[in-house]
């Protein structure tokens, strides 16, 4: 039964949890990549989720573009619960929520013409008549730095460089006229020379369409320069929430300080902890950081993580915040 949400968030998710299937030595079993995870996102805000592989995040990123089902809690997008669609509401919510992914190659058709790319979303979503599709399409291609629009509209996917492609998957998602767009990695498979042209393109989406933004990464640098708040997960969990600048400027979780110790310029905040895939069984118990953190204490491997506050916009899963507050502040 659909439910409603107060107006403040354009995006809630609420408790979210996601159950795969998985095979264990023949066996069938259960994995829950996204355990309980909770956030919001006000109209033209900027939240980044930031963690390394087998975080949750792009998993996350799909459950809320409706490619992925959620197994427990609720997504709601500008008050309706979209937890469970059909297909008509989903095609119905694709008008208002886009996605961008990590490959710009992959996310084209390779025997369609940029014009084609641009004109099926303008058509299906926007309606927009025959006689005005070039001059939208050309606007479209300007608004994401590609030109002369004129030349680059008959090409093919395969005659642009990364970059240009990952600039068209953009004006694709923006043809819809979403509120909303998940950017799922964006820049991690562009050169490094490029990588910052797209996110200015990604942060004036914000700053001059008032689109809200999920920023999907495993760089806090990226996040800390895009985004207005930022969520790091670990194991499919909330391990930190706060302002960019709160999270990389007083980190307190030791999971965000060891992320912003991988920054260049920021190594050897934090000693390194041997590295393991995280837990992602439904039997986990406790922080799912435990085997990689180095002050765990015998409670975090199997109590309850209480996520505390920290500040007005500030919160923490961690028992250190419980138990001895300096510990994190005499790390070496
Ligand atoms: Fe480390 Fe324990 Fe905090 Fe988890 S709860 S981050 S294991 S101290």
């Amino acid at each position: 039964m659909a439910s409603s949400e107060p107006q403040n968030s354009l995006v809630k998710v609420d408790n979210l949890t996601v159950r795969f299937a998985a095979k264990n030595r023949g066996r069938r079993s259960y994995i829950e990549p996204v355990r309980q995870v909770s956030f919001d996102i006000a109209p033209g805000e900027v939240l980044a989720l930031v963690g390394e592989s087998g975080s949750g995040k792009t998993t996350i990123g799909r459950t809320l573009v409706k490619v992925v089902e959620p197994f427990g809690g609720h997504l709601y997008f500008d008050g309706r619960d979209i937890t469970h669609l059909g297909s008509r509401a989903v095609r119905s919510l694709h008008s208002e929520v886009q996605m961008i992914f990590q490959d710009p190659f992959a996310a084209l058709n390779p025997t369609a013409t940029i014009q084609e790319h641009l004109v099926l979303p303008l058509r299906v979503y926007q309606r927009v008549p025959s006689t005005k599709l070039n001059l939208r399409v050309r606007e479209l291609l300007e608004q994401v730095g590609l030109s002369p629009a004129e030349e680059l509209r008959h090409k093919y996917p395969h005659e642009l460089s990364g970059g240009q492609r990952q600039r068209v998957v953009i004006a694709r998602s923006l043809a819809a006229n979403p509120r909303f767009i998940v950017a799922d990695e964006p820049v991690s498979m562009l050169d490094v020379s490029i990588r910052a042209d797209i996110l200015k393109i990604l942060r004036n989406l914000r700053d001059s369409l008032k689109i809200s933004l999920l920023y999907i990464t495993h760089d806090l640098a990226s996040a800390r320069y895009l985004s207005d708040r930022i969520t790091v997960l670990y194991g499919g969990q909330v391990m930190e929430v706060g302002t960019s600048r709160d999270i990389v400027k007083n980190p307190r979780h030791p999971y965000t300080r060891l992320l912003l110790a991988a920054v260049p310029g920021r190594e050897g905040d934090l000693p390194q902890a041997s590295e393991a895939a995280p837990d992602l069984s439904v039997e986990r118990q406790g922080c799912p950081f435990a085997p990689r953190c180095p002050y765990t204490m015998d409670d975090c491997r199997t109590g309850d993580i209480p996520v505390r506050s920290v500040g007005s916009r500030h919160q923490v899963a961690c028992l250190l915040e419980e138990t001895d507050k300096d510990v994190l502040a005499s790390a070496p």
